[in-house]
């Protein structure tokens, strides 16, 4: 797993089919918070739980 800038994972997150905000602390306070992989319930640990960030990545960048 690539170690990703938030602006990379901003990118992935609006590139991204599944993308789904976490309801929780993140959205209620703050109303436009931006789409990012950091924002979305499927991103535990770092990672993504659907496994969806190195191929959203890869395209990018073909
Ligand atoms: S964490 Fe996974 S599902 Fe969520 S936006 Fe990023 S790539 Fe998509």
């Amino acid at each position: 797993m690539k170690n990703l800038t938030r602006s990379e994972l901003k990118a992935i997150a609006s590139q991204c089919s599944q993308y789904e905000p976490v309801s929780s602390q993140f959205t209620s306070s703050l109303s436009n918070a931006s789409t990012s992989c950091e924002t979305c319930s499927h991103y535990v640990d770092r990672k993504c739980t659907l496994d969806l960030i190195d191929q959203i990545y890869d395209n990018m960048t073909e």
